[in-house]
């Protein structure tokens, strides 16, 4: 077989036979029946074929893979849970190291510790610590990797409680550039954990991660409501002053959208524009009904599907909303305060989505998030009020340049109102370059490049929003 794949890609024979005897996981090359689907990952606009994917079954595929790439000059992509818009997650004719098989979560309740290896999901993080009464802050769509969203900052319902999900990551074991398979924590390789929190991706290969936990569940008292989109211009004012004053146990967002084609929705409301309310107190359930109350009376809703949901429900809540093989372009900004000139703006371009599907989300933060100081970590923006991300989503390919303008457009709208900050967990395709990175990373830029040069001086992890070494 490493005859046949060295022909293929016009790779060193010798040392690919190498390396498949090594490797415990498969290579998968685009004659295997896997390769397809190994390949494929949740945005539809990205469509790569890389000469080999690794599907690395344990921490020392992953060092024999990055060796490899490394001496053979390939160009290498970290495949986790496979959600990045950009599509970092792949490329065209390198090398793509698939951690899919790597979805192990070990939970020690004494200690409310979690060990998550590098490929796992928030699904399968949320199963195994809900056993115990316990979750890691994490993302609100159960398919995503943990490692994608942690490593740039990681923002759920339990944001304002708990803080991102780097607030509570505890220690990191990593394959940097060079090979070499190292822990970093507080007390180890600080400078690289500290990268590791925000900037991950650029640094190397993470194969778990140690996350502190803490109690939720396994009910929570959820907000859903859905107000007709004719009311925003008094709802989201009305939401922005409730949330100013709200308990840190509250996170909520707000959503101009339309009414989804899915199950709990009655046929008759699919695709009816709403202003929809969400909001998940983290706490107990009577305390939680009672303050989200007045979230749920704004002005008549349309549907309001408020109430105890078990926190497994919440995480997976979106799941079949936001499936695979839809088209998507997100972007996001930073934003120091909602002005009701920034309200107006959302509401003018929430009436113009592209397609029923295509939603601006605005998250509110604060609360635990901003306890942590703007470069304890590499993750920048914790000033930022809230972040205003225009999520275009889409199916029919001829609609591609209208839904990616559409989000462009909101994206250029909102510069006026922000703090100049972005999410780099929602960045488009990534074609600001390095001004994304500069954007996102704010104060700590350039410290991150210092250490970029420390730690991966020829770029071999250029396969994210990067960070050029600084020379
Ligand atoms: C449906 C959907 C819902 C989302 N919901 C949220 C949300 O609630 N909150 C939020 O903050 N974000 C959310 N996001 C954005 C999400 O955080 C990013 O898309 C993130 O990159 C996904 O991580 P992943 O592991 O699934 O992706 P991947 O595409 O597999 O990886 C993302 C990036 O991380 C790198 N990477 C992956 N694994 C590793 C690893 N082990 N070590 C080093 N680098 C690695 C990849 O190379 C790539 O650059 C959502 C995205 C989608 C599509």
């Amino acid at each position: 077989m490493a005859d046949q794949l060295a022909v293929e890609t016009q790779l060193d024979a010798q040392a690919l036979a190498g390396l498949v005897e090594m490797l415990r996981g498969p290579v998968l090359t685009a004659e295997d029946p896997g390769y397809d689907d190994a390949r494929s990952i949740w945005n539809a606009l990205i469509d790569r074929r890389p000469a080999l994917i690794v599907q690395c079954s344990g921490a020392a595929d992953v060092v024999d893979a990055v060796n490899f790439a490394r001496e053979q000059g390939l160009t290498l992509s970290i495949k986790a849970g496979g959600h990045n818009v950009a599509g970092n997650a792949v490329n065209d004719g390198g090398i793509v190291l698939d951690l899919s098989q790597m979805r192990g979560v070990t939970v020690d309740p004494a200690a409310r510790t979690v060990r998550v290896q590098g490929g796992a999901t928030w699904g399968d993080c949320d199963r195994e610590t809900q056993l115990f009464g316990l979750a890691v802050p994490g993302g609100v769509v159960s398919t995503t990797g943990v490692a994608g969203l942690t490593l740039h900052g990681g923002l759920g319902h339990l944001r304002r409680k708990h803080g991102l999900s780097i607030d509570s990551l505890l220690s990191v074991d990593i394959v940097t550039a060079d090979g070499r398979f190292q822990r970093a924590s507080a007390t180890e390789n600080e400078d690289l954990f500290w990268a590791v929190r925000g900037a991950g991706s650029n640094f190397g290969v993470v194969t778990s991660f140690e996350f502190r936990a803490h109690e939720v569940g396994p009910t929570v008292f959820v907000g859903a409501t859905f107000y007709p989109q004719e009311d925003a211009p008094t709802i989201l004012p009305a939401w922005r002053d409730f949330m100013a004053e709200a308990p840190e146990e509250l996170s909520s967002l707000a959503i101009c959208w339309s009414i989804p084609p899915h199950e709990p929705f009655p046929p008759e409301l699919h695709g009816t524009p709403i202003v929809a309310v969400a909001a998940a107190y983290c706490g107990s359930v009577e305390e939680g009904e009672r303050v989200v109350q007045p979230l749920r009376e704004l002005a008549e809703p349309v549907v309001d599907a408020s109430g105890p949901w078990p926190w497994l429900g919440l995480q997976s809540g979106f799941d079949a909303i936001f499936a695979k093989g839809e088209l998507r372009y997100w972007k996001s900004r930073a934003l120091g305060e909602l002005s009701g000139e920034a309200i107006g703006d959302i509401i003018d371009f929430a009436g113009r989505r592209p397609s029923p599907l295509t939603d601006i989300v605005i998250w509110h933060h604060g609360g635990a998030m901003t306890r942590v100081g703007e470069t304890d970590t590499a993750y920048a923006g914790r000033d930022a009020q809230f972040l205003v991300t225009a999520e275009a989503n889409w199916t029919d390919p001829a609609q591609n340049e209208e839904a990616i303008s559409w989000a462009r457009a909101v994206w250029d709208a909102m510069e006026r109102h922000s703090t100049g900050g972005v999410y780099l967990n929602f960045p488009g395709l990534g074609e600001e370059e390095e001004a994304l990175a500069r954007a996102g990373y704010g104060v700590n830029f350039e410290r991150l490049a210092a250490l970029k040069a420390k730690y991966d001086p020829d770029n071999l992890f250029r396969m994210n929003i990067n960070i050029p070494p600084a020379r």
